[in-house]
């Protein structure tokens, strides 16, 4: 994986930088993730958020997650992006839409969270550990 890596929204107004590999990559397919993403699923890589450099504004919608904790979901406010997710009960640790990386190219997702509710119309792919909820170690988002 990466050493360091960057990214950012649409119109580039919002960019990041991180200096660490992630401490895990998941796509999420919690009804939550799937709303607001607009998509089947989500997926994400989590860092330690003091590792994390964030230029520009980015707002905060809060919303209570299917964890039943509050997720902070940041997102460019001049062109709406999804960029980054904030667990209320992981304050140490943001996860970032790995659509938005610069190059996704090294990106892998090692695992599904909340395949409980995952749309039947998502292949995944049968290789990864599958959770049908938030796993036992995970950043309840
Ligand atoms: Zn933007
Ligand atoms: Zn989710």
């Amino acid at each position: 994986m990466a050493r360091s890596f960057t990214g950012g929204c649409s119109c580039g107004s919002v960019r990041y930088e991180c200096s660490v590999d992630p401490l895990f990559t998941a796509n999420c397919h919690c009804r939550d993730c799937q709303r607001a993403s607009g998509g089947g699923f989500v997926s994400v890589l989590g860092v330690p958020r003091d590792a994390l450099k964030i230029n520009g504004e980015v707002r905060y919608f809060e919303v209570k997650g299917d964890s039943g904790k509050m997720v902070s979901r940041g997102f460019c406010p001049n062109c709406g992006s999804r960029l980054f997710s904030q667990p209320a009960a992981a304050p140490t640790m943001i996860g970032i839409m790995a659509g938005s990386l610069d190059d996704s190219g090294w990106y892998r997702p090692a695992m599904d969270f909340y395949t409980a509710s995952a749309q039947p119309w998502v292949c995944m792919d049968p290789a990864l550990p599958k959770f049908p909820k938030m796993p036992p170690m995970g950043p309840n988002r």
